[in-house]
């Protein structure tokens, strides 16, 4: 299997440390839901892990919630998003972050996204981070400022690398400084000295505080995979600041670095351009199922582009996904106790190294379409189509008609499609779908009934 390393800018051969692959996935920051451009994040992660599965590994597959100390400006200026949620909605930041989490978890499952091993709220491991902050100041690592603790990149010289910043350059032209104690403007809060109004804080050896958000995954990346693991992932803003400093805070500690293979996930973008709320063009999965799109439309729309490409939301693009999403189930399931002699290995093979290789989904998507398409219906097919849902996560074997289920075999090739698209779309929950494919059987006169046994078509005499 190879995979992408952001750090050496090179595809690489996966070669696990020990047994489990460890793999850490910065999660959800819990102050807002999640947008569908975070869930793409996630299918990647979920891709990713699929992959590891089929590939022969077992992952030890850990994710964050962020529930406090990330700001909103990403860095260590602003103020704590959950902190400025709860204060905007007048509601407590706990019940933010729980609703907000909950909330998460439904998208994720609608999504068919497997759970990690390990879930970790980083306001459960505040002593791990306190601690972790103690090392680098034994270290010589940071320094007090009257609002913080921060970390003092001049003594880390590999600072940069995984963005490849130039710092003196950076530093030369670097922006005005907000905070004038700090040594160096790339410097940044390890832990943060809390006013009164934050409502969530704890004691440190640095009086009331929270911690900076990147010790928050340097310190869990440590307690649950150890002091050298194999996978670090999140999505692409988070390569220049976030992980930089958490390649700089676990570096300047162990004295070695932490992570071997660090991927970043490409942006999904609207109508070309970036989500924003202010926009009014920032939408969650909610969204799409009230517009008629069901979750899995989804999942195959984020499956048509690399996870390491951008890629383009539009209403015409979620459109065409939906047809195609509900076309390839009929497509597949036609082949359910078909007696044919598709041809089938080629086919399983391409797909098993699309996705071995750096997780190439949309070219195992292709080559799915191109072995289900075949008219012979052939039993094999429908299995090889199963077997690469344990990585695509289709979720292609739903309950819908078996070939010869839908109706008398007598029925012509066409309405027998509509029949199993319309299976399809109602396995789907796309109830509207369904709905217009019974209307448009209707018109070629054809009657849907469903019964106990299964749906009945019959020529409307
Ligand atoms: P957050 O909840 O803000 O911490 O973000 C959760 C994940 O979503 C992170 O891995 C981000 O990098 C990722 N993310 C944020 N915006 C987008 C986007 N438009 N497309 C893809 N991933 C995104
Ligand atoms: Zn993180």
């Amino acid at each position: 299997m190879t995979l992408y390393n952001t750090l050496t800018r090179r595809k690489e051969t996966f070669a696990p440390i020990a047994a489990a692959a460890g793999l850490y996935a910065c999660g959800p920051t819990v102050y807002s839901p999640a947008h569908i451009g975070n869930m793409r994040s996630y299918l990647f992660t979920d891709w990713l892990r699929r992959a590891l599965i089929f590939g022969g590994y077992t992952p030890k597959h850990v994710m964050n919630i962020t529930d406090v100390g990330h700001l909103t400006d990403d860095g260590d200026a602003g103020e704590d998003k959950l902190q400025k949620a709860a204060r905007e909605k007048k509601l407590d930041p706990w019940a933010i972050a729980a609703s907000v989490t909950a909330r998460f978890f439904a998208d994720a499952d609608a999504l068919n996204i497997q759970r990690p091993e390990v879930v970790c709220k980083a306001t459960d491991h505040i002593p791990q981070m306190i601690a972790f902050v103690e090392g680098l100041l034994e270290k010589g690592h940071g320094y007090e400022t009257s609002d913080g603790i921060y970390f003092d990149i001049a003594t880390f010289p590999g600072y940069g690398k995984l963005s490849r910043l130039d710092l003196d350059a950076q530093v030369a032209g670097a922006r005005v400084e907000v905070n004038p104690e700090k040594r160096n403007p790339f410097d940044f809060a390890l832990w943060k000295k809390a006013p009164r109004e934050h409502i969530m804080q704890w004691d440190s050896p640095w009086g009331k505080g929270y911690p900076g958000w990147h010790i928050e995954c340097s310190a869990m990346g440590l307690q649950y995979l150890g002091e050298r693991f194999d996978i670090h992932t999140g999505g692409i803003d988070h390569l220049p600041v976030h992980h930089e400093n958490e390649i700089a805070q676990d570096e300047a500690l162990l004295g070695h670095p932490m992570v071997n293979t660090w991927m970043h996930g490409e942006f999904l973008l609207i109508d070309g351009g970036k989500m924003s709320k202010s926009l009014g063009n920032l939408y969650t999965l909610g969204d799409l199922e009230e517009r008629g799109y069901p979750p899995m439309a989804y999942r195959y729309f984020c499956a048509g582009a690399h996870y390491r490409s951008k890629l383009n939301f539009t209403w015409d693009g979620m459109d065409a996904a939906k047809t195609a999403y509900n076309r390839l189930l009929a497509a597949v399931r036609a082949h359910r106790g078909g007696t044919g002699n598709a041809s089938v290995e080629p086919y399983a093979a391409q797909m098993r190294d699309a996705v071995l290789d750096d997780l190439n989904i949309p070219k195992a998507v292709g080559a799915l379409w191109t072995m289900a398409r075949q008219p012979e219906r052939t039993q094999a097919v429908y299995d090889a189509a199963l077997a690469i849902d344990r990585v695509l996560g289709l979720r292609l074997d739903d309950a819908g008609p078996a070939a010869g289920q839908s109706g008398p075999d007598t029925l012509p090739e066409g309405i027998r499609a509509l029949v199993d698209a319309r299976q399809a779309a109602k396995a789907n929950r796309d109830y509207p779908e369904a709905d217009r494919i019974r209307g448009e059987l209707k018109g070629l006169g054809y009657e849907l009934t469903d019964t106990k046994e299964g749906v009945v078509c019959k020529k409307i005499s």
